[in-house]
């Protein structure tokens, strides 16, 4: 905070492997008092450096947060594994290495990106003027993070505000506390990134997240996390009228339509909706398959599930870890026993992997006999569950696809590309992959319709997300 490393006032809290329950280590609990300082050094940091203008030496700062963090990427590694309990293999990509890499992206807009526009001479009003279109930082940005993928999040974050010239109190979740404390140390030690320009402000108190979005101080909440926490930020940034950014939850749909090879999409569907324990808010957990070849299906998808199973997140074979919490496994639990209630069966999972008492684990699973209204099918369960319901075409899967709250992304399988590309084009979501290509990418617009968001993260509409629009008209 405010270019030091500093004890929390509120003492220290514990970080725990969510494999092994094991607690790794205290992270700093900053009180009310911390965040208060904390804004006050952002609010400081803008107002009287240059920071916000010099867009030479910002482009310079964030290559050297890529290269420090890369020089620590090993060790980041292995906490990113035990503090999340992210499965090894992701942490070469949007769990550590891509997001970081992904840096250097934004250091690149800062010099390419056209902050001026000469609209030209006018004569509004019979008065000749000159004018001039100009971009600038929005101020001091709140950022409050999850904990599913931290680097991820705090970087989208990081990335494009520091590089439109903003300056940052990150707030991130109470259960990732480390993953974000590095990146301060980095900014700390590695970097000439000014005092005050970003403060690291971990905590067990979600209240301080609260604090963030009420303080006039602060310009913009660029917020990231569940649908009902969004709301509350939403509510509570509208008093001093702040700008929000919102990131929130998903159900999204993986379409497998009538042409497409089944056992490729169906198997395809089981790894990409039980990856990281099905702890991703894109993740594609409602599969809707041609109802004629339903139960095939559910055989291919129940055997992939079986087969990929839970791990060891150390085990770089590994494709669903453990889920993040005691709570979090309560919660998936709660809405497995509702499942049932509501005339759902188990194809695989359902429960508690057998042999693993230590952890939090959740067995992957495939809920059938359920219909789209049903709550397993319309909530976000933020576990390795996958619920599939049967669809009657191609409008049908659309309808379907299209009735939930949500609207953050889905995946279209289809043999006729053509066809596929016209069912991806009438989801109502901020990103869809047809036939298994990937949309994540550092230039690439990611975020939500409907209830799963406001604004776009990442891109050149991401970092717009961080600027200002003044006209300037000169008398001429
Ligand atoms: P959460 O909403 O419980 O918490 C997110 C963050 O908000 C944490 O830092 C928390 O301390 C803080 N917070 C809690 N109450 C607050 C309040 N009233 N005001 C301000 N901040 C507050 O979410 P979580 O359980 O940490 O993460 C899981 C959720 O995040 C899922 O719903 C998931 O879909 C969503 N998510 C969305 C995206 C996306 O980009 N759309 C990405 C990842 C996760």
């Amino acid at each position: 905070m405010d270019g030091r490393l500093v004890p929390g006032a509120g003492g220290a809290f514990e970080t725990i492997n969510p494999a092994t329950e094991e607690v790794l280590g205290t992270a700093a609990d900053a009180s009310a008092d911390d965040m208060d300082r904390a804004i006050a050094a952002a609010r400081r940091a803008f107002d009287e450096t240059g920071w916000a203008t010099d867009h030479a030496f910002r482009a310079r700062c964030l290559r050297q947060l890529r290269e420090g963090l890369r020089r620590r990427a090993d060790e980041l590694r292995e906490l990113t594994i035990q503090e999340v309990g992210a499965p090894r293999f992701l942490t070469f990509g949007a769990q550590l290495d891509a997001p970081v890499d992904d840096l250097a992206w934004f250091a690149d807009l800062v010099e390419d990106y056209a902050w001026e526009r000469d609209l030209g001479r006018a004569e509004p009003m019979g008065m000749p003027s000159h004018r001039r279109v100009v971009r600038e930082a929005v101020g001091v940005v709140g950022a409050v993070t999850p904990w599913n993928f931290p680097h991820q999040i705090n970087l989208a974050k990081l990335g494009p505000a520091l590089a439109a010239g903003n300056t940052v109190v990150l707030k991130p979740a109470p259960d990732t506390p480390w993953c974000a404390a590095v990146v301060g140390e980095v900014i700390a030690e590695e970097t000439d990134i000014p005092p005050g320009v970003v403060n690291v402000v971990t905590s067990s108190d979600h209240a301080l997240g609260a604090q963030l979005t009420r303080d006039p101080r602060v310009d913009l909440v660029s917020f990231t996390g569940s649908t009902a926490t969004g709301r509350n930020v939403m509510a509570s940034a509208a008093g001093t009228l702040k700008r929000v950014f919102l990131e929130l939850g998903g159900k999204s749909a993986f379409v497998v339509l009538d042409d497409a090879d089944l056992r490729a999409a169906c198997s395809y569907a089981a790894f990409a909706g039980i990856t990281h324990a099905g702890q991703g808010c894109a993740i594609t957990t409602r599969i809707l398959v041609p109802r004629e070849r339903h139960d095939e299906a559910v055989e291919i998808t129940a055997g992939a599930l079986a087969k990929l199973g839970a791990g060891d997140p150390q085990d770089d074979r590994t494709i669903c870890g453990p889920v993040i919490s005691a709570r979090q496994r309560e919660r998936i639990e709660g809405y497995l026993k509702l499942a049932v209630e509501d005339g759902g069966a188990f194809a695989c999972g359902g429960g508690r992997p057998e042999g693993r008492d230590r952890g939090f684990w959740i067995e992957p699973t495939l809920i059938t006999g359920l219909t789209n209204d049903s709550r397993a099918a319309r909530e976000e369960i933020f576990g390795p569950v996958l619920v599939i319901l049967p669809h009657d075409g191609d409008d049908d899967a659309v309808r379907i696809a299209n009735d939930s709250p949500y609207g953050l992304s889905g995946a279209v399988h289809g043999g006729d590309v053509e066809r596929a590309r016209g069912v991806a084009r009438r989801l109502r979501t901020g990103t869809v992959s047809v036939n298994g290509g990937v949309w994540y990418g550092a230039d690439v617009p990611f975020g939500g319709y409907k209830q799963s968001g406001i604004g776009r993260e990442m891109g050149v509409a991401g970092f717009e997300e961080y600027l200002e629009t003044k006209s300037i008209a000169e008398g001429v």
